[in-house]
């Protein structure tokens, strides 16, 4: 295997049981009793770990936050009803009207839709960056910012970033560094490259086969001296780090959003995305070596491909150096028109037409009539969506069937 042998025997030993039942349990309950009222008082002041109420927190949900912690190296992980929910529950716990946000690079549609339509009706004002654009991101930087934002890759745009670069600014003025890394789980820590936050929607590859909508925040520890959480940019926080320590994140999500905003998981979801994640290094490993081969042929074939593994590829020096375990599934291909999208997709006797991505078989969805449909010319010039474009999520199918039906359902239009 290339690139995600270790994490195998991790995901299947952890995610299983060696006594009594094998698969995690469903804990189907919406409260729990506490059995005597001093034993209340405890579970609710926290110095007795037990459920409370399944809006903050369920057992079968925290098995999950714990296996996507250990994934990403992080203290601890709140696991949410959508990755909407996360982005959401990650944004509003940290902040208040009259705060910023620097968002960069590609935004997954519903992300740029929370940023410019909701966040702004709460006096958030979120400003947009290409990857590249270092120095005018650190000149952006204002004592009201309070996240710098960004996807480990460009969704649909397939523009990369320089991790690093970006934690370096972050960490340079004490701002928080959150990366919605859905696509890339494993391929991608954005822990070790110097981010605070990981966000997942564990809708697309983590499940994997399109079976329960969810999402994830994953958080670092907290240190004891020092830490950017403990400076007055993040006023809030201290009363936090006093209580909880290096788990202080966890409590902030937890009173100032989820408990208040409500987007639980709920434990069916979580027990289905659990099986899924058993399974994910394989099927990263499975997608992540096809869509190179597929975005390579296609390319060879004439078409116009759009993936760092290509030579072509502004960032592809980056994908070589800075993406060794590749960049997940995604990859795109532009037909110049609508009219000729459209014929691609209905020769495709492969894609299935879908706006998730993830899934174990290979999706495609046309762009500029759907997710973005409802944007401006500029807005979509600045994600990159062409009248052309179709996003290509490679499944887990044969990739030379992949190819061949790409290639004859492109021949025919
Ligand atoms: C799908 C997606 C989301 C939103 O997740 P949902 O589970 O659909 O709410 C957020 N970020 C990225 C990168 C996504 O692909």
């Amino acid at each position: 295997m290339r690139y995600f042998e270790e994490e195998s025997t991790t995901f299947v030993q952890s995610c299983g049981s060696k006594e009594g039942a094998i698969s995690p349990a469903i804990v189907s309950s919406a409260s729990f009793a506490y059995g005597s009222p001093e034993s209340a008082e405890k579970i609710f002041d926290g110095s007795i770990k037990k459920p409370m109420y399944s809006r903050m927190g369920n057992p079968t949900s925290a098995k999950l936050e714990s296996l996507l912690s250990d994934m990403d190296g992080g203290v601890g992980a709140i696991a949410t009803s959508s990755g909407m929910g996360a982005i959401t529950l990650c944004v509003m716990s940290l902040l208040s009207c009259g705060d910023e946000v620097i968002s960069v690079g590609g935004l997954f549609g519903g992300t740029y839709a929370f940023f410019t339509q909701s966040a702004t009706r709460f006096g958030v004002k979120t400003s947009f960056f290409d990857v590249d654009d270092l120095k005018q991101i650190e000149s952006a930087i204002t004592d009201h910012t309070k996240i710098i934002f960004l996807e480990s890759i460009g969704n649909p745009n397939m523009r990369l970033p320089d991790i690093r670069a970006i934690a370096a600014i972050a960490s340079k003025y004490g701002v928080l560094l959150v990366v919605d890394n859905t696509l890339t789980p494993l391929s991608v820590k954005p822990l070790e490259l110097g981010a605070d936050i990981v966000i997942y929607s564990t809708t697309k590859i983590i499940n994997g086969h399109s079976s329960a909508l969810g999402g994830a925040v994953v958080y670092r520890a907290v240190q004891s001296s020092g830490d950017k959480l403990s400076s007055s940019r993040y006023p809030f926080a201290q009363k936090f780090i006093d209580n909880l320590g290096q788990g202080a994140f966890i409590g902030i999500g937890k009173k100032r959003a989820l408990r208040d905003f409500g987007m639980s998981a709920s434990a069916h979801n979580s027990y289905q995305t659990i099986i899924g994640l058993q399974t994910l290094p394989l099927r990263q490993d499975r997608v992540t070596s096809s869509v190179e081969r597929v975005a390579l042929e296609l390319d060879r074939a004439g078409l116009k491909v759009n993936h760092p593994v290509l030579k072509s590829h502004p960032h592809h020096s980056r994908y070589k150096e800075q993406f060794k375990r590749g960049c997940g599934a995604l990859m795109s291909l532009d037909f110049d028109s609508q009219e000729r999208a459209f014929r691609f997709l209905n020769s495709s006797n492969l894609a299935t037409i879908t706006a998730n991505l993830g899934d174990s078989r290979t999706l495609a969805l046309h762009m500029a009539s759907t997710i973005y449909a409802d944007f401006d010319e500029k807005q979509r010039e600045f994600l990159g969506i062409s009248d052309g474009l179709v996003r290509i999520c490679i499944g887990l199918e044969r990739a030379d069937d992949i190819i061949e039906d790409f290639i004859d359902a492109a021949r025919s239009i």
